[in-house]
């Protein structure tokens, strides 16, 4: 049978925006988060202002957070170094073995769990497949990513 196309419960503009009161109107008492191009950019190595903000208020509200990225232990153990949560590293997400154990860390049921990722075939499948709500939020990254291809593209054609 063929799966049917991955949808998420509701989209962001940044995980940013997902505050306590949000997770209250949705019953959420523990996260699942991507890692790379949901929280920073694709493997930049440690967290942002942002992201300890947004940690802290988390933990503030007694909400646990769990991060689970398919990027390798090398890139996790350089951005958790300092943090107070969960981490799942090689978590080959639409695969749902992680999402399982990140409930079981967080001693949460899964209707009191989301996962916020920034890929429909990757974490917003994985949610569905697990039966968690999921949060689209747009990838960090694309902005920059594009900014950065754009300014190399006209170096290229400027004459030295
Ligand atoms: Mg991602």
């Amino acid at each position: 049978m063929k799966e049917s196309y991955p949808k998420y419960l509701r989209a962001f503009n940044s995980f940013k925006d997902i505050t306590p009161n949000i997770l209250k109107e949705y019953d959420i008492r523990g996260i699942l988060v991507d890692l790379d191009d949901t929280l920073v950019t694709h493997n930049y190595p440690i967290p942002n202002e942002d992201v300890l903000l947004w940690l802290k208020q988390m933990k503030q509200e007694g909400i646990p957070v769990c991060i689970i990225s398919n990027n390798q232990k090398k890139r996790m153990m350089s951005f958790i170094k300092n943090l107070d949560v969960g981490y799942f590293y090689n978590s080959f997400k639409p695969r749902t073995h992680v999402v399982e154990s990140a409930l079981g860390v967080m001693n949460i049921n899964r209707e009191n769990a989301v996962l916020i990722g920034d890929q429909l075939f990757t974490d917003i499948r994985a949610a569905n497949r697990a039966n968690i709500k999921s949060f689209l939020v747009k990838p960090v990254g694309t902005k920059s990513t594009l900014f950065i291809k754009i300014k190399r593209y006209i170096e290229r054609k400027i004459p030295i």
